[in-house]
């Protein structure tokens, strides 16, 4: 079996940044070395040291001077939003209705549904993200198009078909008994497959009857290794519909408290307007709040509290996420830079090794994928990103008075895109040079 070794300047993070001096929190070689065999890290740390590990017929590729990271983790993107992206003029429930899922239903035919999953992943690595949690449309076949791609090129993605049975076009629904026995059929088909792993997806309590949360309740209790991700606490008029859908919850939080999905594998995008209660309730119960600004900024939704959120007696798991398309960039990049601006508005800071932290391990743990992905460890899955801070002219002129690497990371940071994103390899295989056109 061949062996690849990469070199280049690494950096991994061993856990969260308290100060941009906190040196011990991250692993930075600036002549590093990654040894890879059979898709995996077997080897991490000083060139010199693992180039003597490497043998014979091993074949190197020399990335200096760019940054090897572990590939990024978008914890909360939308696959079959890509004609969605880019909508005019519409807070949260008109932009659904207006624009979100009259497209949905175009997943009802195969053939769309796996054109657009080629094409998104396609985007994702890009953009220098190697696994996502993805929703689909609420068409089983939209989910099988997805992870037949993701399995196709060995991806470790996490997605699920929506479910939803009111308040949508008679299009995008499904019933609390179909969503139920599409959701276990595609669990048995998927779940486990290679490095698939399925989620299973309630897209909100508005398009949710009680019926069908039970069942989705029902689910989570019957596979309790799954992961759970829907919609909490994004805009005011969503909050106030949910409460007159559920009159007997004490608030948004308790409704979905109730059917037994809070978790330490529930995903909850957006709780931008949480209560103290709800995100108390949140924080005991280990779920995760997942941070989407490029999202929350355009739907004009409001400003996740990440500071507050993190420093709070009971703290909140955070991840953070792109929320395509309703997010308006593909890249995380582009995500923590609109991040920094939002949690800045909140009077706080994000500093740039919190920030790659957030989206390398901080991601992975959130989403209780961390011993395969989201660090460059050793025995963890090669999926790795190559970042290069002079990717652009303007980069180049400004990394002309850059002097550190955390300067270098917020460079990134705020000028960085896809441009800046030179090789991402998924398990092992150099996977961006092989899209068409790079
Ligand atoms: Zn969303």
């Amino acid at each position: 079996m061949t062996s690849t070794l990469l070199r280049g300047r690494t950096l991994s993070f061993l856990r969260w940044p308290e100060a941009i001096d906190d040196h011990t929190a991250w692993r930075y070689e600036e002549d590093g070395g990654l040894l890879i065999r059979d898709g995996k890290i077997v080897a991490a740390g000083a060139y010199a040291q693992v180039e003597k590990q490497a043998g014979e017929g091993v074949r190197k590729i020399d990335h200096r001077p760019h940054l090897l990271l572990p590939g990024f983790i978008d914890a909360h993107v939308h696959f079959p939003q890509m004609q969605v992206i880019a909508s005019y003029g519409a807070e949260l429930l008109d932009w659904l209705n207006t624009y979100t899922f009259p497209e949905e239903t175009k997943f009802a035919n195969a053939q769309h549904g796996r054109r657009i999953a080629r094409l998104f992943l396609d985007e994702m690595v890009r953009h220098g993200t190697t696994t996502v949690a993805a929703y689909c449309s609420v068409h089983k076949a939209s989910a099988e198009a997805f992870f037949a791609e993701s399995h196709d090129r060995n991806m470790l993605n996490i997605a699920g078909k929506v479910m939803m049975d009111r308040n949508a076009p008679a299009g995008v629904l499904d019933t609390p008994q179909s969503g139920y026995d599409d959701t276990k059929a595609l669990i048995a088909e998927w779940h486990g497959k290679g490095r698939q792993l399925y989620a299973i997806t309630p897209r909100f309590a508005i398009t949710s009857s009680p019926e069908q949360l039970e069942m989705s309740g029902a689910l989570c209790r019957e596979h309790p290794d799954l992961h759970m991700q829907t919609h909490l606490s994004e805009n005011h008029a969503e909050i106030a519909f949910t409460q007159q859908l559920y009159p007997q919850a004490r608030d948004y939080t308790d409704v979905y408290e109730q059917y037994g999905l809070l978790g330490k594998r529930s995903l909850f995008g957006h709780c931008i307007h949480l209560s103290e209660r709800e995100a108390d309730a949140l924080s005991d119960s280990g779920s995760v709040a997942v941070f989407c600004p490029t999202s929350n900024l355009f739907l004009g939704s409001g400003l996740f509290d990440y500071q507050r959120f993190r420093r709070r007696d009971k703290p909140l798991r955070i991840a953070a996420a792109t929320d395509v398309g309703g997010g308006t960039n593909y890249s995380m990049l582009r995500t923590m830079d609109e991040g920094y601006k939002v949690i800045a508005l909140n009077g706080e800071k994000l500093n740039p090794l919190q920030s790659f932290w957030q989206l390398t391990r901080g991601n992975a743990e959130a989403l209780s994928v961390a011993e395969k992905v989201g660090t460059l460890d050793e025995c963890t899955d090669a999926d790795i990103t190559v970042l290069d801070a002079r990717a652009t002219p303007a980069m180049r002129l400004r990394m002309e008075t850059v002097e550190t690497l955390a300067e270098e990371l917020f460079l990134l940071q705020t000028l960085g895109d896809d441009r800046a994103v030179r090789e991402v390899y998924v398990a092992g295989r150099p996977a961006k040079s092989d899209l068409i056109g790079g």
